[in-house]
């Protein structure tokens, strides 16, 4: 006679056999090899899932083993030796499956962080220098071989080195097109660079020889020839017996060794506040020497700038005894000369810094 309170241990086992049933299915759903990375961390966290749901506190084998107590004893070793041995079964599949998921994820991380020699590298992309730099060097370069000093200064400054002391003072009608911006201080951002020669003579006294290369700035609208911010480049020679021949002189070999020894410079009266006798200089058209094209509008002549002899109120100004020295002083436009050089009919490109408009030159 059997205890009607004690389980069959059949019905144990029943249970345990379909709960193994129910596992069978779901690890074959989970792929031994996976495409990738992410992937088999996926497939990982689902063995996770299974280990809990089947062996776990709350599984079917779990609940089974606790009710083998209500089994007859005399055969609960049957019953408990079935519970453990799908308990080992099940375990067994689920660590083979991790460990080779485990070996694919390792692999694959390796080689992720592996760098593949073989690929080809990214070229790094070579600047060059602005075509204004380039003008400017070239520039300086020639004067340099003349005996020349390349002098830099401030580009804010005040009205005494900005106007007075070039024989500009105040009401005077050379001021309003050279009109500048103004800072609340009484301050001006320089609007020639001829105020490098103030501070190079007070500083060196005469003899001088020097260029000052540099951004000046004037109250202009931009269009394609004017624009508010643009370089100049200044010369100045204060010596004893300088005189006008020395200037035509050198402003003519600076124009040869410019833009070639054919090269054929004049010179026409003028008017500047800070030099006197005052002329502008033009050359011989570099493009069709001199019977007219379309740079130099058919003239034959390119205009390039403005010189003469140093105003004794100039050379007095910056502590410099007219009476002992003289000297020349002249200037032109950096950006004016790219322009003509590199054929461009906009200056205005030169400043809007187009990467596709500037590696064209250097
Ligand atoms: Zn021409």
């Amino acid at each position: 006679m059997s205890d009607p309170t004690q389980l069959r241990p059949e019905a144990l086992v029943s249970s345990v056999n379909a709960a193994y049933a129910d596992f069978d299915v779901e690890i074959d759903h989970v792929p031994d090899r996976a495409e990738s990375l992410e992937t088999a961390e996926k497939c990982l966290q689902e063995l996770q899932n299974l280990r809990v749901k089947y062996l776990g506190k709350k599984s079917v084998l779990a609940i089974q083993r606790k009710l083998i107590k209500n089994v007859d004893p005399n055969r609960r070793g049957d019953a408990g030796a079935n519970i453990h041995k799908f308990a080992d079964t099940i375990t067994q599949r689920i660590d083979a499956k991790e460990l080779r998921l485990r070996t694919f994820i390792l692999r694959a991380r390796t080689e992720r962080e592996t760098i593949d020699v073989t690929l080809p590298g990214r070229r790094p992309r070579p600047g060059h220098l602005h075509p204004i730099t380039l003008m400017r060097q070239r520039i300086e370069d020639i004067f340099v071989s003349l005996g020349y000093a390349v002098e830099d200064d401030r580009e804010i400054e005040t009205d005494f080195y900005n106007f007075d002391a070039l024989n500009i003072p105040e009401g005077h009608p050379a001021r309003d097109p050279q009109d500048t911006f103004y800072t609340t201080d009484g301050f001006a951002l320089r609007s020639q660079t001829s105020t490098v020669q103030i501070h190079a003579m007070q500083r060196r006294g005469a003899p001088v020889r020097m260029i000052a290369p540099g951004r000046v700035f004037r109250r202009d609208t931009p269009d394609p020839t004017h624009n508010p911010m643009f370089f100049q480049v200044e010369g100045l020679c204060v010596d004893r017996g300088i005189s006008m021949s020395h200037l035509k002189g050198t402003v003519a070999e600076f124009l040869r060794q410019m833009f070639g020894a054919q090269t054929v410079t004049r010179f026409r009266p003028s008017y500047f506040p800070f030099t006197e006798p005052s002329a502008e200089f033009d050359f011989s058209c570099f493009k069709c020497g001199g019977t007219g094209c379309r740079i130099c509008k058919n003239s034959g002549w390119i205009e390039l700038g403005g010189s003469g002899m140093v105003h004794p109120n100039v050379l007095r100004a910056a502590g410099v005894d007219p009476e002992v020295y003289s000297g020349f002083a002249f200037g032109l436009g950096i950006d004016r000369m790219a322009a003509l050089m590199y054929g461009l009919d906009d200056i205005r490109l030169l400043f809007e810094n187009d990467v596709r408009f500037l590696q064209q030159f250097y």
